[in-house]
């Protein structure tokens, strides 16, 4: 049984994902090689146990000991050292990603599993990189974390049956809900999230309909809680480019060469929600959506 578990990476995922495993009854070492990151990261949760506080969802007791169950760390050989899980949700970067499993890879005790979080890298490569290929999985999960109900649970080539069973069970027991995919490129969630996303940009550069009309169609057509080009915002420009480039490098397939206006924006710092800018302007503290200068 799973009790231990570090998770490496103090950004939008890395928190949410202490949060859930937390709030379940493990003790979580939360490490990033920025101490001011695990600091902000330690509010965010604190503010979203608040929250979760308000809404009746949680106790007071709950909220603490939620936050007892956190510790931080900046060395990763010091804070895997006890895991019987690594759940990996550094950077989107190929080689950043590579670098790190062969470290988690050499600190982590023989039995503990190696998670990546990962949108697109492939887990079968991650696991290339360690002694243990059978005991590293994609635990795909989704933005807002403790909100968000999915785990993509992700078979890599050489991953055990007996840990994707593991790994499936466990998700249940943080109250997701799994499914399971195999590992080719942008698995399932984004294989067919990224060229809806890359459509409504396409549409959008070549004139068919402005940044409004595009999601409104979709949001009311479709039942979809939020128009693609609000959600590619929300996701961050470049995250969805360095998707679609591995789609496209993955299958060769020119149907998913990622639309030059998303290239453009991502060239110009435009990244949506996290610069301030993308199909949308983003002020702090108001929530209403109001269409870029660039695209009115
Ligand atoms: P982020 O930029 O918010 O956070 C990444 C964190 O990793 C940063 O705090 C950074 O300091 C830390 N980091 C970088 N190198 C490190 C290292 N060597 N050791 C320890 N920490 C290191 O990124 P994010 O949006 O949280 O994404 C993390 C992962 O989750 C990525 O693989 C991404 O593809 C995936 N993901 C993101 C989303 C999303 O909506 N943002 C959704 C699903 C999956």
């Amino acid at each position: 049984m799973i009790k231990n578990v570090s998770v490496i990476g103090a950004g939008t995922m890395g928190n949410g994902i202490a949060h859930v495993f937390a709030q379940t009854g493990h003790p979580v070492v939360l490490i990033d090689i920025s101490a001011a990151q695990l600091d902000k990261a330690l509010q965010t949760i604190a503010k979203n146990l608040d929250r979760q506080l308000a809404k009746g969802v949680i106790t007071v007791h709950q909220k603490e000991a939620t936050l007892q169950n956190i510790t931080t760390e900046t060395d990763i050989g010091k804070g895997v050292a006890a895991a019987q899980l690594v759940v990996e949700a550094a950077t989107e970067q190929e080689a950043l990603k590579l670098e790190l499993f062969g470290k988690i890879d050499a600190a982590a005790p023989p039995g503990c599993i190696l998670a990546t979080n990962t949108s697109s890298i492939s887990v079968t490569k991650i696991a290339s990189v360690t002694k243990r290929p059978g005991q590293v999985i994609g635990m795909h999960f989704m933005n807002p974390v403790p909100v968000m109900k999915l785990v993509e649970v992700i078979n890599g080539y050489a991953t055990h049956t007996t840990v994707s069973d593991t790994i499936i069970a466990l998700s249940k027991k943080l109250g997701k809900i799994p499914a399971l995919a195999n590992d080719y490129p942008g698995f399932i969630a984004n294989r067919i999230l990224m060229p809806m996303i890359n459509e409504a940009i396409c549409s959008l550069y070549e004139g068919v309909a402005g940044v409004e009309a595009i999601d409104t169609i979709m949001k009311l057509g479709m039942a979809h809680p939020m128009g693609p080009l609000q959600l590619a915002d929300f996701i961050g420009l470049d995250v969805c480019l360095s998707i679609l480039n591995v789609l496209h490098s993955g299958f060769g397939n020119p149907k998913y060469a990622p639309c030059p206006l998303l290239v453009n924006m991502v060239h110009s710092g435009k990244l949506g929600v996290k610069s301030g800018e993308g199909f949308y302007t983003y002020t702090p503290g108001t929530k209403e959506l109001i269409v870029s200068e660039k695209f009115r």
